[in-house]
């Protein structure tokens, strides 16, 4: 196990995103350390990779979950993307969606979706752990 604790984020390549989500998780969550998995689109990619691409980031995912120890993960869609350009109505329900694929894969973590909106704030949509 790593010094300081780990935290996981599934997220757009967009750097726009990137600084919100990270105060964000280190707000909400007691981590010192990010480890953020990019895709362009991350919440479109969890519904429609290919088998091979989903296996690539559960791998990615299990790195930080097994090396790091890390116990909540974010799943991470946001407004304007250009990776995933749909409306915002289809985003939620894709990070809703993706948030449970995640949380199939390991049921021990916490896994929470996050809408990052037009003024670039963090708003939490889904959350396996019920508060
Ligand atoms: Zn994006």
């Amino acid at each position: 196990m790593k010094d300081g604790i780990f935290g996981t984020t599934v997220t757009c390549m967009d750097g726009r995103v990137q600084e919100p989500v990270l105060r964000w998780m280190r707000a909400n969550f007691e981590i010192d350390y990010l480890d953020t998995i990019t895709e362009p689109g991350a919440d479109r990619v969890l519904l429609e990779a290919t088998p091979a691409l989903l296996e690539q980031l559960k791998q990615k995912l299990q790195v930080s979950t097994t090396a790091h120890g890390s116990r909540v993960v974010s799943i991470v869609g946001h407004h304007d993307c250009a990776g995933n350009p749909v409306s915002q109505e289809t985003h939620l329900d894709q990070i809703q969606k993706g948030v449970k694929i995640v949380h199939l894969w390991n049921s021990n973590i916490r896994v929470v979706g996050l809408w990052v909106n037009e003024w670039w704030m963090v708003e939490k949509v889904a959350d396996t752990q019920k508060e």
